[in-house]
């Protein structure tokens, strides 16, 4: 593994904007601080089953506590505006003594006023206001009002005209965090990948990856499709794909099936009346669902890896939570076996290799779902422009 800083710490600066950084701020002592945090975590039975993205938020909320600026936390939590950040604050209260704020009112700025310089406030759910998700300025226009500064830590929510997300920067002095300036800066790498470059793209949905495989084909010296996605380019091609899952769009006659850089599997893992096989691709039966790919692809895919400089990785290449597992796994562990610059995304990608202990192994792991691919296709988000462009 090499961390991508060593491949691309000065070539990024040149060609992708630099990001305000929380780190510009000066004077921070005794600064109110607006901080849009990631801190959509996934809960079970009410507690956090996976703090991951609430370790990613600490280094920036304990460099703005160890400066002495009053921080005043914003985030949501799942989709429904009645989830509650109750649990995340538990899990910050021990870890740097945040005190709960409740919901955004008119005696938050009460609260705030009585901050001593390095406290943490923070508050409950912003999805609770309704006028959020509406990019309300009237929600905006409170928000800023809490604050000298505002700074933005939240990758994965910033793919959404939100208030919180691009409406506060109407109104204050903006920065970003340390987790969004790492994440920027290892999807900017992915965008500029150095050759020879490997992209895999699996899962599913092929509608919402098309503009990212054709965005990328000329940007990647070699395109794999895995996943329920090449089901559909081998439907295009008049293959047989019998029962397999495939997406609400017909690839005949689509450029994809003419660029020369894209590979597919040779043999694929299916199941059906028969049992499972592992087949030519071309002898999937009427009756039968492809579920994964077979070992052979993961042997071919090999001298791409270990040629590649950088290797980006979107979606898992079976249907992984049914037990077709094998493909995305082994494809894992010869990508964290290679040198190579790996950037990988997707919450399902992650979620099918995180138990494999590989994770170290990989330059970086991105866990922004919409956001990632909303980067990766147009080459910034809206929190970003917001900022940048106001
Ligand atoms: P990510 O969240 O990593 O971006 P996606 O959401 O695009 O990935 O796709 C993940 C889904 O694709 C998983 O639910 C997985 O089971 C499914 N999938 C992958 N390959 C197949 C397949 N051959 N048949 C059915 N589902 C598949
Ligand atoms: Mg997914």
């Amino acid at each position: 593994m090499r961390n991508w800083l060593d491949w691309f710490g000065t070539k990024q600066t040149e060609t992708v904007p630099k990001l305000p950084s929380f780190e510009d701020i000066t004077d921070l002592r005794g600064k109110k601080v607006l901080l849009r945090a990631g801190l959509n975590v996934p809960l079970k039975n009410g507690v956090v089953a996976e703090p991951f993205r609430i370790e990613q938020a600490l280094p920036t909320i304990k460099y703005l506590q160890d400066k002495g600026a009053k921080v005043i936390v914003v985030g949501h939590i799942g989709r429904a505006p009645e989830g509650s950040l109750r649990p995340v604050f538990e899990i910050l209260s021990t870890l740097v003594g945040a005190r709960w704020g409740g919901e955004l009112s008119s005696q938050t700025e009460l609260l705030v006023e009585k901050l001593e310089d390095g406290a943490v406030l923070m508050l409950e759910n912003i999805r609770r206001d309704l006028r959020e998700t509406t990019n309300d300025d009237s929600l905006a226009t409170e928000l800023a009002a809490l604050a000298d500064v505002y700074v933005n830590d939240a990758f994965a929510d910033s793919h959404r005209a939100h208030s919180s997300i691009v409406g506060v920067p109407r109104h204050l002095p903006s920065y970003f965090g340390a987790s969004f300036i790492k994440e920027h800066s290892a999807l900017s790498a992915a965008l500029e990948p150095v050759a020879p470059s490997l992209f895999v793209i699996g899962g599913a949905k092929f509608e919402t990856k098309m503009p990212l495989i054709l965005r990328f084909s000329s940007h990647y010296t070699q395109i794999f499709i895995g996943g329920a996605l090449v089901n559909d380019v081998f439907k295009a091609r008049g293959l047989s794909v019998g029962k397999s899952l495939t997406s609400n769009i017909d690839l005949t006659n689509s450029d994809i099936l003419l660029k020369s850089n894209i590979i597919l599997p040779i043999d694929v893992v299916t199941d059906g009346p028969a049992g499972r096989r592992t087949i030519k691709p071309e002898e999937v039966k009427e009756d039968e669902m492809i579920l994964d790919v077979g070992p052979a692809t993961v042997e071919m895919l090999a001298p791409y890896i270990n040629a590649a400089r950088t290797i980006l990785w979107n979606g898992p290449l079976g249907n992984f939570e049914a037990g077709f597992t094998k493909g995305t796994e082994e494809l894992a562990k010869s990508i964290a076996h290679s040198q190579t610059n790996s950037i990988i995304g997707g919450g399902d990608t992650i979620a099918a290799i995180n138990g494999l202990g590989l994770n170290d192994n990989f330059s970086f792991l991105s866990t922004a779902g919409g956001a990632m691919l909303t980067f990766l296709e147009t080459g910034t988000l809206p929190a970003i422009d917001a900022v940048l462009k106001h």
